[in-house]
């Protein structure tokens, strides 16, 4: 028998969904779950500032153009506290939706959730794309393949041979780290505001360094002796806020061949600013999320993330220009 909410609580839903391109929805809407055609969708607390879904639904509508298979495909944006992700883990898997997007703070969370990991996800101990199958989610990591290929497109640099010295200890500094060691990158040192967590990393790597040089110090005293020419990449939060000071000052290091931030938005953070002002190369971290999007939509469609970036790219940068 249905309850007796069912009857309001999809007049909510469809209310959310005519008024709103891309709604921010709740685990209480999947109660009267209708959506007709296949559903994607990225989990988050908070979500509401996430331009992955103008990203994906426009890359989606450009698919459904060519080919009719993916017309009625949507993807949808839930915020989700980390107290209720199991649930919504698995209710989304019982509403057959066919991918999900994790974002902070879910993505290591979920690790341990999900049926099975990809080989992209297990050293990193982190998901942020799930592929429905019948047994469950399978948990893939695109944020590595993100990077990579923002660093090539933006910067020319490749991480096979590089210097990196990479900025932060947190989830996306992991990421990176893995896959730098992943690509043997020619030596790997890493910074971070808290030595604690600098040391957990840093213990975490050290079996999977293969060789390479891999090494930690205080961003406010870096050692004499840092490569000169290497990549400096910043995975920490700071620069999300006007006022934050820059996670370094680049000028203490040996010249770096170019400089980048994870962060695309503001566009510009203090690090980037000085990176210019020094005359280095710079790139923000939009084609990142480009990357790590055409990376994930590709795993749900079987389109290639190469055919797919150019749209997300244009739409990233009109969200991010309306937002
Ligand atoms: P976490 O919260 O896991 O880690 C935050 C990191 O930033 C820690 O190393 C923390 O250092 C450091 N940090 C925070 N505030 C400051 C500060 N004021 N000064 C110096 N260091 C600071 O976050 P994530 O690793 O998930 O994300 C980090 C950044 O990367 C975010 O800005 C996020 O938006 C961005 N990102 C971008 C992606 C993209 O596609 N472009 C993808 C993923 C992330 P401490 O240990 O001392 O606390």
């Amino acid at each position: 028998m249905r309850p007796a909410i069912a009857g309001p609580l999809i007049e909510n839903l469809k209310s959310k969904i005519e008024n709103s391109a891309d709604p921010v929805l709740t685990l209480r809407d999947l109660a009267s779950w209708s959506h007709p055609g296949v559903s994607l969708a990225v989990l988050g607390h908070p979500i509401g500032h996430s331009i992955s879904p103008p990203m994906h639904n426009a890359t989606l509508a450009e698919l459904a153009r060519t080919d009719p298979r993916f017309a009625g495909w949507k993807y949808f944006r839930f915020d989700v506290p980390p107290a209720d992700l199991s649930d919504a883990l698995k209710l989304l898997h019982a509403k057959k939706f066919r991918g999900l997007n994790l974002t902070l703070p879910h993505k290591v969370l979920a690790f341990d959730q999900v049926a099975a990991v990809d080989d992209s996800a297990r050293p990193v101990g982190a998901v942020n794309t799930l592929l429905r199958t019948d047994h469950g989610w399978l948990g893939h990591n695109t944020d590595g393949y993100g990077l990579a290929t923002a660093l090539r497109e933006t910067l020319g640099c490749k991480l096979a041979g590089a210097h990196v010295i990479l900025l932060g200890a947190g989830g996306a500094a992991r990421g990176a780290a893995v896959e730098c060691l992943q690509q043997r990158c020619a030596s790997l040192s890493l910074a971070n505001r808290t030595r604690e967590n600098l040391d957990a990393l840093l213990a975490l790597l050290a079996p999977l360094a293969g060789g390479v040089p891999v090494r930690g110090f205080a961003p406010d005293a870096p050692p004499v002796d840092l490569p000169a020419g290497a990549v400096v990449i910043n995975a920490t939060s700071a620069g999300l806020h006007e006022t934050d000071s820059a996670p370094i000052d680049l000028q203490r290091l040996p010249r770096p061949a170019s400089v980048y931030d994870m962060i695309y938005n503001p566009s510009r953070t203090r690090l980037l600013r000085q990176a210019e002002s020094l005359g280095l190369p710079w790139a923000n971290g939009l084609a990142m999320l480009v990357h790590q999007g055409a990376k994930a939509l590709e795993i749900w469609t079987g389109v290639a993330a190469t055919r797919l970036a150019p749209t997300m790219q244009t739409a990233a940068t009109r969200a991010l220009a309306s937002n």
